[in-house]
């Protein structure tokens, strides 16, 4: 009755929320589920499901994951139950739950596929069971909230039910360790020709095996600690991935992915290596609900990343691109990676502050110290112009990366940026934006391409 309660509640609630934001620009709340979890606790443990749950979880790359899948399964014409929207804390998880069931608690969809935050593990797991469970990567995150990765490994292994299989990433050397008795598919690279084998980087948060405690070495290193791993002293190593990403060929945007079944070419939706180990992970575990290669192949010629996280654009010979790097420590490290490894001269702007509340709190900017700011100091990078109320964190902590003052500019406002650049014909323009400060990006572009539109 308790449960009936809630729901009925709950989906009232929901209901006048949507009547709501079709006068206001409201849009995903998590109150219907605050309600539903206040009435009954259990709600989430109770409340009917589709026959099958996907969940995407991991520090990096969880929403960009699951919006592709859920645009994706939506392609194939699956009816699909998500948090898009709302969060994807249990609130969130709640709320989205609700939406997929009717009055009288039958479910209405055929697969869920959720975005989960990995610190609510403890909260919605014991309640929920997924079939599936999509790992992006376990890195170091804001300390406050996620302490080191292995606190939050140890809680991913602790609440994830052991029955749920496991779509990992082979090149993460922390999160490939998860449920080890689970059944388990990986996905992961290929060495490719230029990938270092040394470990230059600040962070590494797999530095040393975890079996035997001795320095672990790299076969080929991606990004921060996403590397093909091996111990010299126990043999530990990363797994061979069952979705391998053989070549991605940048210039005709293909990606080949090998499998035991053979080798099968996508399109490469963005050419980011982070976004390239999600684009693999959408594979695997499509593949892994049964769809055939050629409709994943298909349904990949269509989809595109949320323009919050990534925006590229030409203007002329200009190449503006736009890529959102959450403040933390990997996000930033593979962006700035990504960035100085563009072919010609560049232009970089960074704009990476949160204006979140927390954005006073000296936890904002702890991650500057720890990030390889190092890499910006190359001699591509004519030019870098930093903005926003941590201008002066970022500028010092630039300097003390050797980079030369000359080529620093610091403006106060955001929208004064675009008047900074030199726009030269055939260079490039980066953008590193903070998730907050999307509009302020999109000002600075749409300022970028007015200045130059009479001059290219
Ligand atoms: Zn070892």
């Amino acid at each position: 009755m308790r449960f009936y309660l809630a729901l009925w509640l709950a989906k009232f609630a929901s209901f006048l929320l949507k009547i709501a934001s079709k006068f206001t620009s409201m849009r995903g709340t998590n109150f219907p589920g605050e309600i539903a979890l206040k009435i009954c606790p259990e709600f989430i443990g109770i409340i009917s499901k589709p026959e099958k749950i996907a969940v995407v979880t991991g520090t990096n790359g969880k929403t960009t994951t699951s919006n592709l899948l859920v645009s994706l399964l939506r392609e194939f014409g699956f009816d699909v139950l998500s948090n898009e929207y709302g969060s994807n804390i249990k609130s969130g998880v709640a709320t989205a739950l609700l939406n997929g069931v009717t009055w009288r608690n039958r479910s209405t969809k055929e697969i869920a596929l959720l975005e989960v935050d990995e610190r609510s593990a403890i909260r919605i797991y014991p309640y929920m069971k997924p079939d599936y469970v999509v790992v992006t990567n376990l890195s170091r995150d804001t300390i406050m909230r996620n302490a080191h990765p292995e606190y939050i490994f140890r809680m991913l292994n602790t609440y994830l039910p052991d029955t749920a299989k496991m779509i990992l990433n082979a090149d993460d050397p922390i999160s490939f360790r998860l449920k080890e008795h689970n059944p388990r598919v990986y996905y992961g690279f290929d060495q490719q020709p230029e990938d270092p084998v040394e470990d230059t980087h600040l962070v590494n948060d797999a530095k040393v095996c975890p079996v035997c405690h001795s320095m672990i070495k790299y076969k080929f290193l991606k990004y921060d600690h996403i590397g093909q791993v091996f111990c010299p002293d126990c043999g530990f190593a990363s797994p061979t991935p069952d979705y391998a990403v053989e070549t991605v060929d940048y210039a005709s945007d293909r990606l080949k992915i090998r499998t035991s079944s053979g080798t099968n070419e996508f399109h490469l939706i963005s050419d980011t290596t982070f976004n390239i180990y999600n684009e693999a992970a959408c594979i695997a575990l499509l593949t892994e609900l049964g769809i055939s290669a050629e409709i994943i192949a298909q349904g990949l010629e269509k989809v595109t990343i949320v323009d919050s996280r990534l925006r590229e654009e030409r203007c002329g010979n200009l190449r503006i691109a736009a890529i959102m790097s959450k403040g933390l420590t990997p996000a930033c490290n593979a962006v700035l990676g990504y960035t100085v490894s563009q072919p010609g001269e560049k232009e970089v702007v960074l704009y990476l502050e949160d204006k979140h509340e927390l954005a006073v709190s000296s936890e904002r900017i702890t991650w500057i110290w720890d990030s390889d700011f190092e890499l910006l100091n190359d001699e591509s990078i004519t030019r870098i112009v930093i903005t926003g109320f941590r201008r002066y964190d970022f500028y010092y902590r630039l300097l003390l990366g050797g980079i030369s003052s000359k080529k620093i500019i610091l403006v106060p406002a955001p929208e004064d940026v675009a008047s900074q650049l030199n726009l030269s014909d055939g260079s490039s323009v980066f953008i590193l934006n903070d998730i907050y400060s999307v509009p302020e990006r999109d000002r600075m572009i749409r300022d970028i391409k007015n200045r130059i539109g009479g001059k290219v």
